[in-house]
C-alpha cells in the first residue's frame, strides 16, 4: 500500500489494486434484510428442487445477523392479519397513503404476511399471547405454558394490525433460518454491489451484477439469469437533526444508501410514487419509537401547554375527509404530522409524549406487580429496538411517569415498507382479478410477480413501490412471493446465456477510480479532509444534505418546498454529479461510502423530481409544495412514474391511472 502522507489519517481496511473474481448464478439476491432473507428462504425452496439445483447466491454488504431495518430489533410485528381480512388490510393502508396505492400488492402481501409471522414463531421468535383469563403472557411465559399463535393462541395485540413480541433477537432468528436453508457457500458477507448489468445481446435484460468486498481488494463480477435487489430504502439523502457525534443517530438504518433504487432506476427500470417520502414522529434525539406508546399505552401527544393537538386541529382534517380521505379511525400518518407541524410552526410547540398520563391511568388498574411489570415494558420497548433512546432516558434522569418527553418529526426518509411507498413499478400476481394495467408482462408474455420492467430484474420489500405498511413480516413474505419467482423465470429461461457490455477489467477500473483519484491526487493535500483534486464522501454527503434540506423540504423549511426552489435544487444535483467523478477513496470503507453517497444522489434526485411533476400537496406533513398547496385529486390521483433510459442518459416522467379493486 502507498505510504500515507502525515496528514492523511486513515481508519478503514487497507486499499490495494484489485483482484477480480467472475461466478455464475442463476439467482443473485442483493441484500440481507428481511426481504432478501424471505427470497434467499422461498428460492432455495423451489430452486433446489430443480435438475439441475438453481446456483443461488446471496450478497450483502454487512452481515447477515444484524443488516437491514430490523437489525436492533423490534418489540411487535406490525402486520399481523390474524382475524382480520386482507380487504381490509388493502382498505387501511390505501386510506393512510392518501388513495394511490398499489390495491394489488398490497393484497397479495396481506394473504400471505401471517404464514412468516408463523415461521418466525416456529424459527423461535416469543410471541406474546392473550391466556384463557384476557391477561396479557409475553413471549417467555407464552413459551414456558406451552401457548403459541401456530397453535391457535390469540396474539397480544397492540393495535388492529400489531402484535407484541419480544423482539430484541428477531433479525437474527430470522436470518439464522435464510442462513441455514443457504448454507454458508451461498452467502457472501461484506459485499457491496454497485451496479447492475444489462445483458450485452437481449435488450432490456438483466445479466448480473458488479461489486467489491469491503475486507479485501477484490472486485466480484456475477452472471445470473434473474437478479432481486432488496437493498433497503434511502437515509441520510436530507440533513439529519442530530449532528456532530450523533449523526449515526437516524430513525431508519443509516447504512440504507438508496442503492436498491439507484441501481434499479439506472438500468432503466421504471420507478413509481418517488415524491412519497416518511417523516416518522419520534422521541426527539433518540429518535425511539412511538407505536407502543400509542397503541399499546394509549398515550396522547399534547402541545407545550398540555393541549391534545389532534383535537384542537380537527378543522385541518376535514378538507380531506370531505374528500374521503381520512376515513372512520384511519387518519393518514401524513396528517398526523401536519397538526403537530402546525402547533409547531405557530410557536405551540415543544410537543411531548404524555407518558405521565398514559402510565398512571393505566397503573390505577394494576396492582404493584403489574405496575412493575409495565414500567419494564415501557423502557423494554426502547431496549429491544433503539438502545440509544433508553440511554437518553437514563442519562437524561427521565422518569417516565413523572414527566413527558419530546416528540419532534425528524428528517425525511425513502422506502416502501414503513408509512411510505416510494419505489419500483413491479408486476403484480399474473391472476385473473389483477388489471392488465399492473402486470408487467415479459416477451415471452407472462407476468412475473415482482418483477421490474426490466427482464429478470427483481425486488421487494423497501423496493416496491405504491405498497407500503408491510413492515418486517410482510417484507418478508414479499421476498419470500418474488423468491419463488425467481425460481420460476429461472425454469422458463434455462437457455439464457448472460453477456456483459463491459469486460471484468472495464467494471474494475470504474470501481475502483475513487481509489485511483485520491492516489493521484493525495499530495496535495493540505487537510485531510480538503483537497483541490477530489472530494470524500464524507464531504459529498455533507454537500447533498445541505442542498436537499434548504431546497427540497427538509427540517430547515418545514418540510416546505416549490418549483422555484426544485429548480434550484435539481440544478446542484447535476452539479455533485460532475463532482461525483471527482470522489476519492483512501481505503476499503471510503470506496464503500463514495458508492453509497452516489446512490443516495441518485435517489433524491429522483425523489425531487417526482415533487416538482406532481403539481400539488398529496402528502401534507411528510411535504408541502408551497405553490401548489391541497389535494388536486382531478389532476393527480395518479401514480406519477419515471423511466431512466440507459441508452441516451434521459430520465422522462408520466402518470399511470389508479385503479381500485376493492370497494369503499
Ligand atoms: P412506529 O412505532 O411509529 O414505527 O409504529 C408502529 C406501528 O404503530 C405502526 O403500525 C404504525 O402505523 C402505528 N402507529 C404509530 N403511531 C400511531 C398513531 N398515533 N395512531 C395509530 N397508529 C400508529
Amino acid at each position: 500500500m502507498p505510504k500515507l502522507p502525515v496528514n492523511e489519517p486513515t481508519k478503514g481496511l487497507e486499499i490495494t489494486e484489485p483482484i477480480i473474481k467472475t461466478h455464475d448464478l442463476d439467482i443473485l439476491i442483493v441484500g440481507g434484510g428481511m426481504g432478501a432473507c424471505g427470497t434467499a428462504y422461498e428460492a432455495v425452496r423451489w430452486g433446489d428442487q430443480q435438475n439441475p439445483p438453481l446456483k443461488i447466491m446471496l450478497c450483502d454488504k454487512a452481515a447477515l445477523e444484524r443488516s437491514g431495518a430490523v437489525a436492533q430489533g423490534l418489540s411487535a410485528i406490525n402486520t399481523y392479519l390474524g382475524d382480520n381480512t386482507a380487504d381490509d388490510y388493502v382498505r387501511m393502508v390505501r386510506t393512510d397513503l392518501m388513495g394511490i396505492v398499489r390495491e394489488d400488492l398490497i393484497f397479495d402481501v396481506g394473504r400471505h404476511v401471517d404464514d412468516s409471522v408463523l415461521l418466525f414463531e416456529d424459527w423461535g421468535l416469543p410471541i406474546w399471547i392473550k391466556d384463557a383469563d384476557g391477561h396479557n403472557l409475553n413471549g417467555a411465559q407464552a413459551k414456558a405454558k406451552g401457548m403459541s399463535l401456530r397453535k391457535g393462541d390469540k396474539p397480544v395485540r397492540s393495535g388492529r394490525w400489531q402484535i407484541m413480541i419480544n423482539g430484541e433477537s428477531y433479525k437474527c432468528i430470522v436470518a439464522e433460518a435464510a442462513k441455514n436453508a443457504l448454507g454458508q457457500d451461498r452467502i457472501m458477507e461484506r459485499m457491496f454491489i454497485v451496479k447492475l448489468l444489462l445483458d450485452a445481446n437481449e435488450p432490456n435484460r438483466i445479466a448480473g451484477a458488479v461489486g467489491f468486498s469491503v475486507r479485501d481488494s477484490a472486485v466480484h463480477v456475477f452472471r445470473a439469469n434473474a437478479v432481486m435487489v432488496g437493498a433497503g430504502g434511502a437515509v441520510n439523502v436530507f440533513r439529519p437533526r442530530s449532528m456532530g457525534e450523533g449523526m449515526g443517530r437516524a430513525w431508519y438504518p443509516v447504512w440504507n444508501a438508496g442503492s436498491t433504487y439507484a441501481m434499479c432506476a439506472q438500468v432503466g427500470a421504471e420507478m413509481t410514487m418517488m415524491e412519497n417520502r416518511f417523516v416518522p414522529a419520534r422521541f426527539k434525539d433518540g429518535y425511539g419509537p412511538v407505536g407502543a406508546w400509542f397503541l399499546l399505552f394509549k398515550a396522547k401527544a399534547t402541545n407545550a401547554q398540555g393541549e391534545d393537538y389532534s383535537v384542537t386541529n380537527k378543522n385541518l382534517l376535514a378538507p380531506y375527509e370531505k374528500r374521503g380521505y381520512a376515513k372512520g379511525n384511519v387518519i393518514p400518518t401524513c396528517l398526523r404530522n401536519h397538526m403537530m407541524i402546525k402547533e409547531m410552526r405557530e410557536g405551540r410547540g415543544p410537543i411531548y409524549m404524555d407518558t405521565k398520563t398514559a402510565l398512571n391511568k393505566t397503573f390505577a388498574t394494576l396492582n404493584e406487580e403489574q405496575q412493575k411489570d409495565l414500567e419494564s415494558e415501557a423502557w423494554e420497548d426502547f431496549l429491544d429496538m433503539c438502545v440509544g433512546q433508553a440511554n437518553l432516558w437514563a442519562c437524561t434522569d427521565t422518569m417516565p411517569e413523572e414527566k413527558g418527553s419530546e416528540i419532534m418529526p425528524t428528517e425525511p426518509y425513502l422506502l416502501g415498507s414503513h408509512s411510505g411507498c416510494c419505489g419500483i413499478w413491479v408486476s403484480g400476481p399474473d391472476e385473473k382479478w389483477v388489471p392488465e394495467e399492473y402486470k408487467v408482462r415479459a416477451r415471452n408474455g407472462k407476468a412475473y410477480n415482482r418483477m421490474t420492467t426490466v427482464e429478470g430484474l427483481f425486488t421487494c420489500a423497501d423496493g416496491v413501490g405504491a405498497s407500503g405498511h408491510k413492515f418486517s413480516s410482510g417484507s418478508h413474505a414479499e421476498g419470500r412471493i418474488a423468491g419463488k419467482q425467481m425460481v420460476r423465470w429461472c425454469v422458463d429461461h434455462r437457455d439464457f446465456q448472460p453477456a456483459l457490455r463491459q469486460t471484468p477489467e472495464e467494471l474494475r477500473d470504474d470501481i475502483f477510480k475513487p481509489y485511483h483519484t485520491w492516489l493521484e491526487g493525495k499530495d496535495a493535500s493540505t487537510d485531510p479532509t480538503v483537497n483541490p483534486n477530489y472530494i470524500n464522501p464524507k464531504n459529498f454527503m455533507m454537500r447533498l444534505i445541505k442542498h436537499t434540506d434548504e431546497y427540497g423540504g427538509g427540517v430547515a423549511t418545514y418540510y416546505t418546498t416549490s418549483k422555484a426552489m426544485l429548480d434550484i435544487a435539481e440544478r446542484q444535483m447535476m452539479m455533485l454529479e460532475e463532482d461525483s467523478k471527482k470522489l476519492c477513496a483512501r481505503d476499503l470503507h471510503e470506496l464503500l461510502r463514495a458508492w453509497e453517497n452516489y446512490h443516495r444522489l441518485w435517489t433524491v434526485r429522483l425523489h425531487l423530481q417526482h415533487i416538482k411533476f406532481r403539481e400539488e400537496t398529496r402528502y401534507p406533513g411528510f411535504y408541502y409544495r408551497a405553490d401548489k398547496p391541497g389535494l388536486d385529486d382531478e389532476h393527480w390521483k395518479c401514480f406519477v412514474n419515471s423511466r431512466y433510459d440507459p441508452e441516451n442518459g434521459v430520465t422522462t416522467f408520466f402518470k399511470k391511472p389508479y385503479i381500485q379493486i376493492i370497494p369503499d
